[in-house]
């Protein structure tokens, strides 16, 4: 546990659930659990998106299917698309895979090799770094600016541009800042991308957890021709909108043919969803709404919380207007710094709360500990008193 760089953040679960276990069999009081570590949804999977999977497996074929996924569900995420995230596509445009993480994976896959670098933001989601490895490219950090909002410096970005420079990753609404970006810093960045003759991979995995303003997915500032120069992708998921991370669905847009490499890649090692998940899709984007409303305000409620608690003790927080996750600054009163996977460890110790150390996601979020607001209000509640009080010992 000491080794602890929280790649695998279940880790500090896995510890911090041992912990109580051996103060159970012990008949020692320790504090109830909170665990704030993980972007996992406390909420089960809406009801009738369950029934879709049960109906599936009870009266269809388990087939193979088509790697990019079944027409039927394609179609439905072209309509989602153009109702969600304002850009008109057509079913073939879309590519379905293994949760957020398969469809990012497989698009990288798809435009970078060995050698290759990429752009990605500081801090981010850190499995970008394990997946780049995978393939042999290298993660070139560009920092967001936690003064500004936790958004990108172009003039910075500039100096990181090499000869090798392919693809660069932007996330908004981002994990762990929440940070949602605005028009002009998305129009920014694809004339960037277009400058540089870069890929651009949009991960819009939180694109319906908005508190605030208006998320925009950089593929609605193109026409028809532009997108089908194939420079931009845009990656989304079913986990966090609907709860469903343990289903592991997700998918792509992008141009044609920058689909059908991504679907080759699928084909060589997912080969396709099973069509019971694909269903359970379906009835999630064909069925009502209100359960994402609902977890949404649940969210906002919590994010609320977090944020009013924290300035009642005086800590500076940016409020983070997307995603579910609230970023605290751990320094010490007189500014010192202090090390991050410490403090986690100490907390799970004191009072069987698990948070993400900062440096998990990049050397701009060193100083910070993320909490998911994932979880319930009085988890989120006591997990925030118990940071700040411990951060002002
Ligand atoms: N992208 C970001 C920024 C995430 O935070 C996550 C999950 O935490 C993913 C992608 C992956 O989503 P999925 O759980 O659907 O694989």
């Amino acid at each position: 546990i000491h080794d602890l760089p929280i790649r695998d953040i279940t880790t500090l679960g896995a510890y911090a659930d041992q912990l109580q276990l051996e103060y159970q069999t012990r008949n020692e009081p320790f504090p109830p659990a909170a665990r704030l570590h993980i972007g996992e949804p406390d909420f089960r999977t809406p009801e009738h998106i369950r029934q879709a999977a049960i109906e599936s497996l009870a009266t269809e074929m388990q087939t193979y299917g088509a790697a990019a996924g079944r027409p039927w569900l394609r179609e439905l995420l072209a309509e989602k698309i153009a109702r969600v995230n304002g850009y008109r596509i057509q079913p073939t445009h879309t590519a379905i895979g293994m949760g957020g993480t398969g469809v990012i994976q497989a698009t990288l896959l798809a435009t970078v090799g060995p050698g290759d670098e990429v752009l990605l933001p500081d801090p981010c989601w850190p499995h970008y770094t394990l997946q780049l490895a995978a393939c042999g490219a290298t993660g070139v950090p560009y920092p967001l600016d936690p003064q500004n909002e936790w958004l990108p410096d172009l003039e910075r970005m500039e100096q990181l541009i090499t000869p090798r420079t392919r693809l660069l990753i932007i996330n908004s609404p981002g994990n762990p800042t929440g940070t949602v970006f605005p028009q002009s810093m998305i129009q920014q960045l694809l004339e960037f991308a277009s400058r540089h003759d870069l890929y651009l991979l949009s991960d819009e995995c939180y694109d319906q957890m908005i508190f605030e303003g208006q998320h925009l997915s950089p593929a609605s500032l193109l026409s028809t021709a532009e997108f089908e120069e194939g420079r931009v992708i845009s990656a989304y998921t079913f986990s966090k909108t609907y709860a469903m991370t343990g289903w592991r669905l997700g998918y792509v847009a992008a141009s044609t043919q920058m689909i059908k490499t991504i679907t080759d890649v699928l084909n060589a090692g997912l080969t396709n969803v099973s069509t019971a998940i694909q269903r359970a899709g379906a009835a999630a984007l064909t069925g009502p709404q209100e359960c994402v409303a609902m977890m949404r305000e649940a969210y906002r409620r919590r994010r609320d919380l977090a944020v009013s608690l924290l300035r009642d003790f005086d800590r500076y927080v940016y409020t983070p207007h997307g995603a579910f996750y609230v970023l605290i600054d751990i320094r010490q009163r007189n500014g010192e710094p202090r090390d991050g996977r410490e403090f986690a460890l100490e907390l799970v110790r004191q009072c069987n709360i698990t948070v993400t150390p900062g440096y998990s996601f990049g050397a701009a979020a060193n100083d910070y500990v993320r909490v998911s607001l994932a979880a319930d209000d009085k988890a989120v509640e006591r997990g925030v008193r118990e940071i700040c009080r411990l951060a002002n010992l």
